[in-house]
């Protein structure tokens, strides 16, 4: 950045001269790959060791906002849930091997927890290391069964997304890989975010997403990208059951903030009546706007923007920021983690919130 006066000397100190974040809207029609992003240490580690395939040092912890109806696959199912897909898709147990499969069936509920959770990495490394051609009979056996089924009862809503990934990406190990990741359901407003190490694909709808500034992705399925395997099953966390799913906290009438658990970035919605105005009170670091809906006026700094859906603006670091509308207008605001600029000095901790 040329000027990093503007990033505000919180920012430049902790990051250097880039924004730390980045902002987007995804429209996702066909599903997106599963991936997951390595902490700082791994990026790091793997930014040398290739750096044509991973572009950078950096992490990359990210959020999705909801903007409609959105689905996606995150973090690894409980292990109720793991006895339950073994049981009702014979054919992904029969890949993955009695061996690993038997304990799991036995296992006592109550002290087993540490066991089941291996049992799961087990699972999931023999699956991604099964040959193409094995990979695509076993679908092929899968799909021909839960088709014949589905003209005779209702599918679940794991047999009805395994047909429809394998319609996206044919012979695709993803397909089996989605049936270990829970299936989330956001509706708009909600917000996913997802930490280094963890497995994710974002599946179908519209969205906000918030990230580190980073490139990093180490992917496994969907996809005809190269998979490391090797780097993915030793980078995951195996963390299993459902994720946390933000709501935001309203700062005011209009205003509601999302803070994930990451220091670079928060995201701030918006939503104004016909006649409403708000005020974002200058911080110590930048911020990104984006309208996704309506139009009105933003005031910064004695300039004023008539701004509408579509419009992106930068707003310096200690820049009060006003918007107004006469009719109705929607917009997100990224900045960093506030906690962060209040608190310099501390943010170390950041990370075991
Ligand atoms: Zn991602």
């Amino acid at each position: 950045m040329q000027n990093p006066k503007v990033l505000g000397d919180v920012v430049v100190h902790k990051w250097g001269v880039d924004l730390p974040f980045l902002l987007k809207i995804l429209s996702v029609g066909r599903s997106l790959s599963i991936q997951a992003h390595p902490d700082k240490e791994l990026a790091g580690f793997l930014h040398k060791l290739q750096p044509n395939v991973y572009k950078d040092a950096n992490h990359k912890p990210e959020m999705a906002l909801a903007l409609t109806e959105f689905e996606a696959l995150c973090g690894f199912i409980s292990s109720e849930e793991l006895d339950d897909v073994l049981e009702t898709f014979p054919e992904f147990k029969e890949l993955v091997g009695n061996a690993y499969t038997n304990p799991i069936l036995t296992i006592d509920k109550h002290n087993g927890e540490v066991k089941e959770e291996s049992v799961l990495s087990l699972i999931f490394t023999k699956l991604m290391s099964v040959e193409r051609e094995v990979i695509s009979k076993a679908l092929s056996k899968l799909i021909n069964r839960i088709s014949r089924e589905n003209e005779i009862r209702h599918l679940t809503s794991k047999e009805e997304l395994v047909l429809k990934l394998e319609k996206q990406y044919p012979n695709d190990v993803g397909v089996l890989a989605a049936l270990l990741l829970n299936l989330v359901k956001l509706e708009p407003g909600d917000g996913l975010y997802i930490a280094a190490n963890e497995p994710h694909a974002y599946l179908n709808g519209e969205c906000i997403e918030c990230m580190a500034a980073s490139d990093n992705v180490v992917r496994a399925g969907l996809t005809p990208k190269y998979i490391d395997v090797k780097t993915l099953c030793s980078m995951l966390t195996y963390k299993q059951g459902l994720p946390e799913i933000l709501k935001g906290v309203p700062l005011n009438q209009y205003v509601r903030r999302y803070t994930p658990p990451f220091e670079e970035f928060e995201v701030d919605q918006c939503v104004l009546d016909q006649g409403a105005s708000a005020v974002f009170p200058a911080v110590q670091g930048p911020s990104v706007f984006v309208v996704i809906l309506g139009e009105g006026k933003m005031l910064a700094s004695s300039c004023e923007e008539l701004v509408s859906e579509g419009a992106a603006l930068f707003a310096p670091a200690e820049t009060e920021v006003c918007v107004s509308t006469d009719s109705k207008l929607q917009l997100y605001k990224a900045g960093v983690n506030r906690k962060v600029l209040l608190n310099p000095l501390h943010d170390e901790e950041m990370r075991y919130l």
